[in-house]
């Protein structure tokens, strides 16, 4: 897009008195209440007292000229006040409760938001640092005001940069053009801009920027008298065509424009077309397109130039129609053709819808800030044009990402809910592994913690930590939670193998055998091919997880121990009803699809603890049972406690246990009072649910209580809940629980 010069920009005199900027405010809010500008000016001057610029000016001229930018771009009231207190918090002795008690909440809030941004320590190394910023900027702002405060204040900053001395001056235009312009082009605001990239240019490329400015006005007669022609040519021609009151302006590019395309195209400056710009300001849309084919009527188009802004707009909701023609002597001239409308918002645009409205106030609703960028997104949704769009100003806007720093001052970006663990993975696995804690702004933190925007974050590490399955639940990256899941699977694996081979050697010590004697040979690698393992170890993790018995494997490699009296009589499995009972599961689970996921495992024996009767929906456990694969417990089961927690796996139900409808009995005890008729209420209970009793007693206590327990057949947690709350609700039903069976 062609932006015009900056000669054009907002009107930059530097306010001098407290009169001045009531004076700009009164030109387009006549009836503004000034009471607070004039107390905000005060507080911010009393507050700023002895505080020189480096210009020598007292201070108070930098929040007051700030305040200005912000008449200029005709804000409301609470941007102008927020802009005359921005540095009270940061520089001053006043406190954001100050603020907040002196000028209410909104202000407090703006200030602090501008506060927060100037805290900050930027590090502009890569240009993704320059883009993560600029998105924790808007993130922050939460209010776009803030944003628009902090705009104007760099804005000032840089017009006043001479004063700074020679090392900070390319380091703040750096910035500035790396950061702060984009923001400004994301806003839409392209009077700001343009400055800010013109002066930033100035700084960083003195030398070329004064070749080009010296250019520039030396060509600037022979260029009047052009831009004149051209003027008045369309102007005839729109006037021809019963067109009234119609705007036309032609200027040059601004200097930093030019320069972009002197430096991407290796040219000189007499080589740049289109320096010269041109605009039509009309009335309406329909307007648009016929002053559009007035102009191609009068000088001819350059194909492939004429790009339609209105139908489809810029991501920063800028329309316009721009085309390129050869004008009078041949030379390419840009025309750009909009509605008055259009072109506010292509000067001011956010900010325009934060002006200031002749008539009713600007809506304070915080809710309705960001309606302008929403109905942006549906545009690009119906334009089909959204990719970058989406990708950038709705995760910018709509707080979904999270900014932080690093110890060493760079910016890393992460989704919402993002947790230490997430930041310790993304710095590296070891780190994450050992995670414990953080520390954020110099405070400790448990690893729960949501990181907020604009944290400092350190890691605290320890070498004892290891992952656990808990941190996926607060973890949101990917790369967090594939770590964390490798981890798991990696120690079970562990476990596993060290199961295994302590079967393996316990099944061949029942014989008086040592199982190493027999684990080699021709045999031995037939077996494993058979099995399709590659090596010895891959058999013992097959044992440990139950895939493999180990007696198979004396049958096969030993099968001469088997018929020797040696057997210790004291093993009590009597191996041909095992291998039945096993059997018999697999078919079970082939038959039902497992109920149970194994984490890190497919394809695994699995049954169900008498003790505890799990159900699905309980939360549970399991353990690696010998020879029987992994037996599933509740986890609040006070027998799984008891067990070698080497043996303890993940599990959990899968999504086929809710279309199971397998009943399994689960033990219910009502306590109630000891009245009649009571136990017929509760039977209808079960029997409302679809639930069938399968043994129930019943017995009183001398304190005219009655105890029932009940053996129910329920399918899932979901149905007892109900049950249990059926019962409940029963007159005379003191309480209600499920209790363990045997
Ligand atoms: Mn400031």
């Amino acid at each position: 897009m062609a932006e015009f010069t900056s000669a054009e920009r907002l009107n930059s005199k530097s306010l001098k008195t407290l009169e001045d900027l009531e004076k700009k405010i009164l030109s387009y809010h006549p009836t503004a209440d000034l009471k607070v500008v004039a107390k905000a000016f005060h507080f911010s001057e009393s507050a700023h007292d002895g505080q020189i610029r480096r210009s020598g000016e007292p201070y108070i001229s930098h929040p007051l000229s700030v305040a200005g930018i912000l008449a200029d771009l005709r804000l409301d009231l609470d941007s102008i006040v927020t802009g005359l207190l921005h540095d009270t918090v940061e520089d001053t002795h006043a406190s954001i409760e100050d603020i907040k008690r002196e000028f209410g909440d909104t202000v407090s809030h703006l200030v602090d938001g501008v506060t927060k941004i100037s805290k900050m320590n930027f590090k502009t190394s890569t240009e993704r640092q320059g883009e993560n910023i600029r998105k924790m900027i808007v993130a922050m702002g939460k209010d776009v005001r803030v944003i628009l405060v902090k705009l104007a204040d760099r804005l000032h900053n840089m017009r006043t940069l001479h004063h700074m001395p020679y090392e900070k001056q390319s380091r703040i235009a750096q910035e500035t053009l790396e950061i702060y312009c984009p923001l400004a082009g994301r806003m839409g605001i392209s009077s700001l801009k343009i400055e800010l990239e013109d002066l930033s240019f100035r700084y960083l490329r003195p030398d070329m920027y004064y070749q080009l400015v010296q250019k520039v006005e030396s060509e600037e007669k022979d260029q009047k008298h052009y831009i004149d022609q051209v003027i008045g040519e369309i102007k005839s021609e729109l006037q021809k065509n019963d067109f009234k009151d119609i705007d036309v302006q032609g200027r040059s590019k601004h200097l930093w424009s030019i320069y972009r395309k002197m430096a991407t195209r290796n040219i000189d400056y007499e080589q740049v077309y289109d320096v010269l710009a041109f605009r039509v300001l009309v009335d309406s849309v329909s307007q648009c397109y016929e002053v559009l084919g007035l102009v191609h009527s009068l000088w001819k188009p350059i194909p492939g130039r004429f790009k339609d802004f209105i139908a489809m707009p810029k991501t920063n909701h800028y329309q316009s129609l721009h085309t390129t023609v050869f004008g009078p002597g041949g030379e390419r001239i840009e025309i750009q053709i909009r509605t008055k409308e259009m072109h506010l918002i292509a000067e001011r645009g956010i900010a325009a819808h934060w002006r200031y409205k002749e008539r009713g106030k600007v809506s304070d609703d915080t809710s309705k800030q960001f309606e302008w960028l929403k109905d942006l997104v549906t545009l690009h949704q119906q334009t089909g044009n959204s990719d970058e769009f989406l990708d950038t100003v709705k995760t910018d806007l709509f707080e979904s990402e999270i900014y932080v720093f690093t110890p060493k001052g760079d910016v890393r970006e992460f989704p919402e809910g993002a947790t230490p663990i997430d930041f310790a993975y993304s710095v590296h696995t070891d780190v994450g592994n050992k995670c414990v804690g953080a520390r954020i702004n110099g405070k400790m933190v448990p690893l729960k913690y949501r990181l907020q925007n604009g944290d400092t974050i350190e890691i605290v590490t320890a070498k004892t930590q290891s992952p656990s399955k808990d941190w996926l639940k607060f973890c949101v990256t990917n790369r967090a939670k594939s770590k964390i899941r490798a981890y798991v699977k990696e120690e079970q694996h562990k476990r596993s193998l060290i199961m295994g081979k302590e079967l393996v050697d316990r099944e061949f010590r029942k014989f008086g055998a040592a199982a190493v004697r027999y684990l080699k040979g021709e045999e031995y690698e037939k077996l494993l091919k058979d099995y399709g393992i590659h090596d010895g170890e891959e058999l013992f993790v097959r044992v440990g997880y139950g895939k493999v018995e180990p007696r198979h494997l004396v049958e096969r490699l030993a099968p001469d121990l088997l018929h020797q009296p040696k057997e210790n009589p004291a093993a009590k499995e009597d191996p041909s009803f095992m291998q039945k009972v096993l059997k018999a599961a697999a078919q079970k689970i082939k038959k039902s699809g497992s109920l149970i996921t194994v984490s890190g495992m497919d394809d695994v024996l699995v049954h169900y603890a008498k003790c505890c009767h799990p159900i699905p929906g309980d939360s549970i456990v399991g353990f690696i049972t010998r020879g029987r694969g992994i037996t599933v417990h509740r986890s609040d089961c006070r027998k799984a406690f008891e067990f070698d927690q080497i043996r303890r796996v993940d599990v959990d139900w899968t999504s086929k246990t809710a279309s199971d409808g397998q009943e399994r009995i689960v033990r219910i005890q009502v306590v109630s009072q000891d009245i009649p008729g009571l136990l017929k209420s509760m039977s209808e209970a079960f029997a409302s649910q679809g639930i069938n009793i399968n043994n129930a007693s019943v017995r009183s206590t001398k304190d005219k209580k009655a105890i029932c327990v009940f053996d129910a057949g329920v399918k899932n947690t979901t149905q007892l809940t109900q049950v249990i709350h059926e019962l409940q609700k029963i007159k005379g039903v003191i309480g209600v629980t499920r209790v363990a069976q045997s």
